[in-house]
């Protein structure tokens, strides 16, 4: 029996979220069998070059994705970590996810470093459209006519230094920084776990898995994401 782990005892906790949290919602992983850049080249749909040559083919491809994601609904592991959020006035979330689950549950997320499905943006203009979880209204800048694209992070970009700069900050200052679902493989984000073992955090992960960071961290739970944020803490 694992004793839990009171959060009120650190000032400041953050959660670092890996696609292994939306895993048992139904939305696959990047990597793994049934991950999807196994059934699609991103080369056709996820990166600027494919999004100027075909912006309707890579919209529409979007748009799938979403319909995917709005079949699955969040798990226990979702709305535990919202419970424990509003228990606790420094619990921070910073998520790699783009599929908006976690807000879906309650959750109220500080960084999304890959950006979000559920936003569009114009080159010039920003972000034009927010359908949180619905239908966007537009594929073109209400302001200068432009294809808008999705606010995420696309294979060949460059990552939001703004989102990157405020999870630095929330994870420097974090007296506990737990892991959930993260093969901690995907950088620049991968470099937050080291980042917040230099700042003295104390260090859990979650993932059923060894991940290539594991060595970091105190305790790894090896428990799937709903089960350890379900039983786990208080
Ligand atoms: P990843 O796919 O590289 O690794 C997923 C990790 O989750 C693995 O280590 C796996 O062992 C673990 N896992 C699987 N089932 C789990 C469970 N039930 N509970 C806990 N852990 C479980 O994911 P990543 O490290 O987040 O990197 C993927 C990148 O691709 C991210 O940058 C993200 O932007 C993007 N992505 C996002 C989604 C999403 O929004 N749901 C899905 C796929 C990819």
């Amino acid at each position: 029996m694992t004793n839990t782990i009171k959060l009120a005892e650190f000032s400041s906790v953050v959660f670092f979220v890996g696609a292994g949290m939306s895993a048992e919602s139904g939305v696959p992983t990047y990597r793994g069998a049934g991950g999807i850049w196994t059934q699609y080249r991103y080369q056709d749909f996820a990166c600027q070059r494919a999004f100027d040559a075909d912006p309707q083919g890579v919209l529409d491809f979007h748009e799938v994705r979403r319909e995917a994601v709005l079949t699955c609904k969040p798990h226990a592991g979702h709305y535990a970590l919202a419970k424990l959020q509003a228990a606790h006035p420094r619990l921070h979330v910073i998520t790699q996810n783009i599929d908006g689950m976690l807000q879906r549950a309650g959750v109220h997320v500080d960084a999304e470093l890959h950006g979000s499905l559920w936003r569009m943006r114009c080159a010039k203009h920003g972000i034009r459209e927010d359908a949180a979880t619905g239908q966007f209204s537009t594929r073109r800048c209400p302001d200068c006519d432009a294809w808008l694209r999705p606010d995420i992070t696309w294979f060949e970009d460059a990552v939001n230094e703004d989102v990157f700069t405020k999870a630095g900050e929330l994870i420097a200052t974090a007296e506990l920084f737990i892991s959930v679902g993260t093969s901690a493989a995907v950088y620049p984000a991968a470099n937050f776990i080291p980042l917040a073992r230099r700042a003295g955090a104390r260090m859990i992960e979650i993932n059923p898995e060894r991940t290539e960071a594991s060595t970091l961290f105190e305790r790894c739970y090896a428990l799937p994401a709903s089960e350890a944020l379900t039983t786990l803490f208080v």
